[in-house]
C-alpha cells in the first residue's frame, strides 16, 4: 500500500474509534492534515472548538497564529503536516488524560510510520513530552527545551526534533509569540541542511 492508502486506512480506523470517552463528546474527529511527503511533521495537543466542528487541526486562533509562524519562514499548512495527540475535542477544553494519550497516541506513532518525517515538531508540553518519551530522550520543561534541536537516529535515517511553545500561548502573550517566531527560524535552518 502506498502512503495515501494506508493513511485512508488509518483514518477511517480513527473515524470508527470508541477506545475512550472522548468519542461520545465530540462533533468530529480531528485527523491528520497537510502533506504526506512532507519531512516536517507537526504535533499539536488536542482539538479545540473549531477543530471541533470541521475535523481539521489548527483553524481556530491558535491555528491563525501557526499558519503566519509558517509563512514566517516560507511555508504553507499544505507544505507540512499537521495532527495531534488526541484526535477527540477533551469537554471544555480540558488537558488531555493520560489514559486518553496512551490509546490515542497508537494513531499518532502510525501516522509517524507511514510519513517517516525528517522533523519533528512538537507544540506545547503534551506533545514534547510523548515524543521525548518515544525516543528515548530526557524530557525537561517546555520553557528550557523550545527552540532546541534534539537529533536522534531512527530506522530510516536521522531525525530532529524540535520543541516548541503552543502556538495558543501567542493569542495573549506578546513576549512568547516573539519567542514562537525566532524558534521557527530554527526550522528553516535545518529544513536548509537536510
Ligand atoms: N490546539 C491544538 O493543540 N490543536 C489544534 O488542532 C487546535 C488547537
Amino acid at each position: 500500500m502506498n502512503k495515501t492508502e494506508n493513511i485512508n486506512k488509518l483514518n477511517n480506523e480513527i473515524k470508527s474509534c470508541n477506545k475512550c470517552d472522548l468519542w461520545k463528546y465530540k462533533k468530529n474527529y480531528v485527523i491528520g492534515n497537510g502533506s504526506l511527503d512532507s519531512n516536517i511533521f507537526f504535533i499539536g495537543e488536542a482539538p479545540g472548538y473549531n477543530e471541533d466542528l470541521k475535523g481539521i487541526p489548527f483553524i481556530g486562533k491558535a491555528g491563525k497564529i501557526l499558519d503566519d509562524l509558517l509563512f514566517s519562514i516560507g511555508l504553507h499548512r499544505n507544505d507540512v503536516y499537521i495532527t495531534n495527540i488526541l484526535k477527540c475535542r477533551p469537554p471544555k477544553n480540558r488537558n488531555p488524560f493520560n489514559n486518553e494519550i496512551e490509546t490515542c497516541t497508537k494513531y499518532l506513532n502510525y501516522e509517524l510510520d507511514i510519513i517517516k518525517p525528517k522533523i519533528i515538531s512538537t507544540l506545547g508540553n503534551f506533545s514534547s513530552n510523548f515524543i521525548f518519551n518515544k525516543y528515548g530522550i530526557k524530557y525537561d520543561k517546555i520553557s528550557k527545551i523550545h527552540g532546541k534541536i534534539f537529533k536522534k537516529d531512527c530506522i530510516y535515517g536521522k531525525l530532529h526534533i524540535i520543541p516548541q511553545f503552543h502556538p495558543a500561548v501567542g493569542v495573549y502573550n506578546n513576549t512568547k509569540i516573539k519567542t514562537l517566531f525566532i524558534d521557527f527560524k530554527i526550522i528553516k535552518d535545518v529544513i536548509n541542511k537536510i
